[in-house]
């Protein structure tokens, strides 16, 4: 039986990507036969339209929607993802990849990588990431699912997508609808707070329409029209330390079979996205007003397009940072009205999917508990810091001294929190996940290696272990992964297997 207090109707104002997912999502809730959900968006201001990289997480998220993969990726011109490569990033010239998944196995409990540390000093080790099944793979062209069987190497591969932004929001609006979501078009043109406790009672659509409800899903993008506009929950700037605050997108026809990574590519004043669909490629130039003009920062994308661009550049401003609060009295801010970082590490679409978990998980009744709210604040404030920190080290750890911009990120300030995870690593190679943390182990392992931080010393433990046993371990693992790769299907052909989309030209 439910409670008199339930919800009765879950308003989401925006149907961009935030607003489709948590529709989505939400509408599993609606089983409950007493909770409505509707979903007002307006066609004449549109979406954002991009955000085509995601990371493994969202794996979990298809699964909570009972989405099934092939036919996802068919539907959405999507391509699989096993990483990004890094150019240029801690000097021209140099190149890395952060990969999913792990790398190498541990030996007698001592972490892989240590011994990696202490012998690829001593002698000629291949390349962390040739320890790294996703990386290798990557790195030959090649696609396969993981395998279920925990004792196989190929379980350890962890991918997620390439997808087409707008074909997503309109996959997963599909799916919303189908169980009950009800979509309004519509314009909010006015938000009517209640006298007593100064929660949201309704907005008002451009038709005069009044819609009401108990909660309110802030998915306006950039605009942030009840959290910020109606509720005026303050932004937090941290553009002093990720100073880009502008891009440029424009896709362009597909060259050649997809690669099955993303690469980001630095540029004078920011760097460059190259994401691989089935049916183009999208591409995007993120950099720094204060660094660079608009026009040149244009040019130097269509410069460096591989292929003709299939469509006219796009410019897109931000700032980066957060909001104070995500959940405020009865609205939940969700997707681009909460905050946003910069897309080097496709973040946005986990925090949208961490969001809605976290709802779900704290979901409240019409007695909207202070303490729940408290603690969505709290965690979420907490997964976008550690974000932050993580994008921050791409900049911080570099030897670029080429430009104005890159002579700024290797000089400036970092948070104390970043801080104590670089002298940590810098110390023995250690590395701890806080609380929660989206980015473990081998994501902080990976860039840190590539940006060029180099430990004094390697954890002592290595030194109780058998250097012969420890190096056999690491020649078996490298050709193990090899000789995986070598017979997985190439990425093009798993797709035409699998998964083709409809033959489109953009
Ligand atoms: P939007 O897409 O802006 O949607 C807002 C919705 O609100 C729209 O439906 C709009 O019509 C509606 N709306 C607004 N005002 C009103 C109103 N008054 N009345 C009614 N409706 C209204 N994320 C990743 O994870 N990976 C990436 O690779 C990635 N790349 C990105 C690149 C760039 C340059 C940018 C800027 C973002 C990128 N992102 C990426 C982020 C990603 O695009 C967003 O997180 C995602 O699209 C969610 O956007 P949204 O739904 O919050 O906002």
């Amino acid at each position: 039986m439910l409670s008199d207090e339930a919800l009765e109707t879950i308003v989401i104002v925006g149907g961009g990507t935030a607003g489709w997912m948590t529709a989505a999502a939400l509408s599993r809730i609606t089983a409950n036969g007493r909770t409505k959900i509707r979903l007002i968006e307006s066609d004449e201001i549109g979406t954002v339209g991009v955000g085509e990289a995601t990371i493994p997480p969202i794996n979990a998220f298809n699964q909570l929607l009972g989405i099934d993969e092939n036919e996802f990726v068919a539907a959405t011109q999507a391509t699989f993802k096993l990483g990004i490569e890094f150019v240029d990033w801690l000097r021209p010239g140099h190149a890395y990849m952060h990969p999913f998944g792990e790398f190498g196995l541990d030996i007698e409990a001592v972490k892989f990588y240590q011994f990696w540390l202490k012998y690829s000093r001593e002698q000629s080790i291949p390349p962390i990431e040739q320890f790294c099944m996703s990386a290798v793979a990557a790195r030959q062209g090649k696609f396969l699912t993981p395998g279920a069987d925990p004792r196989s190497v190929l379980s350890t591969l962890a991918y997620a997508f390439h997808f087409d932004a707008t074909l997503y929001a309109r996959y997963l609006r599909r799916l919303a609808e189908g169980r009950g979501v009800m979509r309004t078009e519509g314009k909010v043109v006015g938000t009517t707070l209640r006298g007593e406790d100064g929660f949201i009672d309704h907005v008002l659509l451009d038709s005069g329409e009044e819609i009401e409800g108990d909660l309110f899903i802030d998915c306006t993008g950039f605009r942030a029209l009840l959290i910020g506009k109606a509720l005026g929950v303050d932004y937090q700037d941290w553009t002093h330390w990720l100073p880009c605050d502008r891009a440029i997108a424009v896709p362009s026809h597909r060259r050649g079979d997809p690669i099955p990574y993303t690469k980001a590519m630095a540029r004078p004043a920011g760097w460059q996205w190259r994401i691989p669909l089935q049916h183009r490629t999208g591409n995007g130039h993120v950099y720094s007003s204060e660094f660079m003009c608009d026009e040149e920062a244009e040019r130097l994308l269509l410069e460096t397009l591989d292929a003709e661009p299939a469509a006219s550049p796009r410019q897109l401003r931000f700032t980066t940072g957060r909001r104070e609060r995500f959940w405020e009295k009865n609205c939940v801010a969700i997707g681009l009205s909460a905050g946003f970082m910069e897309p080097l590490e496709s973040t946005s679409i986990h925090l949208i999917q961490a969001g809605i978990s976290k709802l779900i998980a704290l979901m409240p009744d019409k007695s909207f508990a202070r303490v729940e709210r408290e603690e969505y604040n709290r965690l979420t404030a907490m997964q976008f810091e550690h974000i932050r920190d993580f994008l921050i080290l791409h900049y911080k750890a570099t030897e670029r001294e080429d430009t104005g911009f890159w002579r700024y990120v290797r000089h400036m300030d970092i948070p104390d929190t970043l801080q104590r995870k670089m002298d940590l690593f810098c110390s023995k190679g250690r590395i701890f996940r806080f609380e929660d943390e989206l980015f473990g182990e081998s994501n902080w392992l990976a860039v840190m290696l590539g940006q060029g931080l180099r430990p004094r010393t390697w954890d002592p433990m290595v030194d109780t272990i058998e250097p012969q046993k420890a190096l056999q371990t690491m020649q078996h693992i490298h050709r193990l992964m090899q000789d995986v790769a070598s017979k997985m299907p190439t990425h093009q052909a798993y797709i035409d297997r699998y998964c083709a989309a409809e033959k489109l030209t953009v």
